[in-house]
């Protein structure tokens, strides 16, 4: 037995026509244009940037990743994109497998910080399912990763035929972020309802280092949360637990960089974009046999 014929299998799906949202980058500060198309089985989730000669494409696969401090970029050859992973959660989350992404510049718009800018046009456009399965990997043994500050994260197999993310928040004691812990099965309902909302956090103090290092010059303290000693600054939070909702909906981005759905329980401690990658890249080499001989998307 394979450990990807195990598994409850569900169609691929690709969304039902095109449809587009614009907003503005946090890094650059520019007007960034995304236009959605529905792509053929098997494509997977494919970025192409529209601003630059050739419109070279890059897949949304772990190999294509490329290391940044607090977030997901994708490259290849001379072209990269930044801020990947609250569109790839979006898509991941509502199911979409198959979709172009044109992106008019180096970043995804920034919006509100959370995944709505992508998940309302996407829910717009329906979803369409295709006469192809979507490979599932099935997690059947713990694999762990952890770094120099303290993150962890491990995958186990799962009680269900399906994803299952724990993630527990800690910034120690003098941190205006309370420690928070949230469990979810991820399906594009509880994506919908729990994570999708949920916006991006930062520190009062790291918001100026950001600034001087040239990123952020049109974002406010209303396009995400910011926290100062005394807690969110101008702004309110939608969900009491907002920041460990936020960083699940960043692992179920980062998680679908694997190129194909995966039942297995996700323990993160602090765990970041980094070592989402790191273990994803462990998970990649470790079933290497599985994920080739099944229908995930080719890397060229
Ligand atoms: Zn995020």
């Amino acid at each position: 037995m394979t450990a990807s014929s195990r598994s409850q299998t569900r169609q691929q799906q690709t969304i039902k026509k095109s449809v587009s949202c614009r907003g503005i980058g946090f890094i650059t500060g520019a007007e960034i244009e995304v236009h959605f198309h529905p792509a053929h089985t098997n494509t997977g989730i494919q970025f192409q940037r529209t601003d630059q000669a050739g419109l070279p494409v890059i897949p949304a696969l772990v190999e294509y990743c490329v290391p940044r401090q607090r977030r997901t970029a994708l490259q290849n050859g001379e072209c990269s994109l930044e801020l990947t992973e609250h569109v790839l959660a979006a898509l991941a989350g509502l199911q979409i497998d198959n979709c172009l992404v044109e992106v008019s510049g180096v970043e995804l718009p920034g919006g509100d910080g959370s995944s709505l800018i992508f998940t309302e046009p996407l829910l717009e456009a329906g979803i369409e399912v295709q006469s192809a399965p979507r490979q599932v990997l099935v997690i059947d043994r713990q694999i762990s990763v952890k770094n120099d500050q303290r993150m962890e994260l491990f995958v186990r197999p799962a009680n269900q035929a399906e994803m299952q993310i724990g993630y527990q928040l800690d910034y120690g004691p003098r941190s205006p972020i309370f420690p928070q812990v949230f469990h979810l099965s991820i399906s594009p309902e509880t994506f919908q309802r729990e994570l999708a909302a949920s916006r991006t956090f930062v520190l009062q103090d790291e918001v100026e280092a950001l600034r001087a290092l040239g990123y952020g010059k049109r974002t406010t303290y209303q396009d995400l949360l910011v926290y100062g000693p005394e807690g969110v600054i101008d702004n309110k939070p939608r969900f009491v637990d907002e920041c460990v909702r936020h960083k699940m909906l960043d692992c179920v981005g980062d998680f679908a960089l694997l190129g194909c759905d995966i039942h297995g329980y996700f323990q993160a401690y602090r765990s970041g974009h980094e070592l989402n990658r790191k273990l994803i890249r462990q998970i990649r080499t470790e079933y290497r046999g599985e994920l080739e001989s099944g229908s995930r998307q080719k890397v060229a």
